[in-house]
């Protein structure tokens, strides 16, 4: 079965769009890793928000996990 061709706007890569493809439908696999969702270039204010949020969020689990400390 084929799939469509695209390719990727961070890599130029030609890739296939699979039904599953997860993340942005312009990357290939290989750039849409789930840790690293932001174009590495990409090194914005939002990015930087993003990041932080993240670290939030982390440790918001961390206290839920281990209350008390
Ligand atoms: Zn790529």
């Amino acid at each position: 079965m084929a799939f469509p061709t695209r390719t990727c706007v961070l890599c130029e890569e030609e890739f296939e769009l699979k039904p599953n493809h997860a993340g942005y439908a312009n990357r290939c696999p290989q750039c849409n890793t789930p840790e690293d969702d932001e174009a590495p270039s990409a090194q914005t204010a939002a990015f930087e928000g993003k990041r932080e949020a993240d670290a939030a969020r982390r440790q918001a689990i961390k206290d839920m996990l281990y209350p008390g400390k």
